[in-house]
């Protein structure tokens, strides 16, 4: 079937500054980390895909290594682009990455010159794309230099291979250090892409005011702990869910839901019912209601997840009491 986009696809959704920039990004960005590899059924990656590009989500973030296997979120993606989405391509911010392994060998992985601009020439081709809006170095490397790093960074966006530039789960230290280098070779960072949610707040000690004072953007992940911020795990593991699939890299396994988590998931999810929300809404706006945050990256493996999850920003304000019984709940 052909796709034509809603046409009020702008209506609701909101757009936030990018730090400094020219660039607004849409409150909920979709992320395609689970949920769009080769193993995944590509009608309903595509059906993903068109609901948050219905709803105004303009922005799309993948990574080198998403799938599996590593690719294939952005093999499947390519096809969506190429069937539904080329004509549209003005309208979207498309990220990728590399920092994690990709290929056998000393070059594929971390963050020298040589795999970085090899993984970007990949990732490119991949998706069918001349170009992507921001790329990112996907974490730290302990040994390269960040020099060798950020200079890269730089000449991506001198060669017009990617329009903006980002690094991820870097830390506070390390992430001034980045920006100044940056600043130096004359093209800033954009954004910085950390894990922050309810249950996992590194960000709030000095990463968040780093990135305030130098003018850079914040892009969150894994904002609703991979569904545990979701009332879907409060009734046992439901055989379709991420902690059911058992797919490794870092994707949520049965044992870290644990009854201690449950019970803080359990008041949350009665605190957002009385706020007319479900858990989802209520964790994704908490995270939406600091200013310094420009969008958070949902997943999704059901269109109606992304629905749901849109709806939070109906709702996105909280009460200082509101606030303090969040804290309490999560002591
Ligand atoms: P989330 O915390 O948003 O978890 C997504 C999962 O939560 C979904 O797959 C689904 O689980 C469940 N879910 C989503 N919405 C709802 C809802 N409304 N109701 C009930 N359950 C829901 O994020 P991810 O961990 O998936 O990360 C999001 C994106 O962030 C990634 O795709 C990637 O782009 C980026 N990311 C970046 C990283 C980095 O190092 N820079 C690392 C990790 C992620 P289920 O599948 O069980 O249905």
């Amino acid at each position: 079937m052909s796709y034509s986009p809603e046409q009020g696809r702008y209506n609701e959704m909101q757009y936030r500054r990018c730090g400094n920039s020219g660039l607004m990004l849409p409150a909920l960005s979709l992320g395609l980390w689970h949920n769009f590899g080769e193993i995944d059924d590509f009608e309903k990656c595509r059906e993903i895909v068109h609901t948050a590009f219905d709803n105004g989500i303009t922005h799309f973030d993948l990574a080198n290594n998403y799938g599996p296997p590593p690719g294939a979120a952005e093999v499947t993606f390519g096809k969506i682009l190429s069937r539904d989405l080329r004509p549209y391509r003005d309208e979207l911010i498309i990220s990728s990455k590399a920092g994690w392994p990709m290929w056998p060998g000393p070059y594929g992985d971390w963050g020298s010159k040589k795999y970085l601009m090899a993984s970007l020439h990949q990732s490119l081709i991949r998706m069918g794309l001349d170009y992507v809006d921001i790329f990112y170095h996907h974490r730290p490397d302990p040994v390269t230099p960040l020099e060798e790093t950020m200079r890269t960074l730089d000449l991506m966006v001198r060669q017009g291979k990617a329009l903006y530039i980002g690094i991820s789960s870097y830390s506070a230290e390390e992430t001034k250090k980045a920006i100044d280098i940056l600043n130096s070779l004359g093209t800033p960072l954009l954004i910085h892409q950390p894990k922050y949610s309810m249950l996992e707040r590194w960000v709030e000690e000095k990463l968040l005011d780093v990135l305030d004072d130098n003018g850079v953007g914040c892009i969150t992940f894994s904002s609703l702990a991979q569904g545990l911020l979701t009332n879907k795990y409060l009734n046992g593991i439901p055989l379709d869910s991420r902690a059911a699939s058992a797919r490794g890299n870092g994707a949520l396994e049965a044992d870290a839901i644990t009854p201690s988590t449950l019970q803080k998931v359990d008041r949350l999810n009665s605190m957002a019912k009385g706020r007319g929300q479900s858990l989802a809404q209520m964790a994704l706006a908490w995270v939406l209601k600091d200013k310094r945050i420009t969008s958070v990256i949902i997943g999704a493996s059901k269109s109606s997840q992304v629905i749901d999850s849109i709806e939070c920003i109906k709702n996105p304000h909280f009460s200082t009491d509101e606030l303090q019984q969040i804290e309490e709940i999560l002591k």
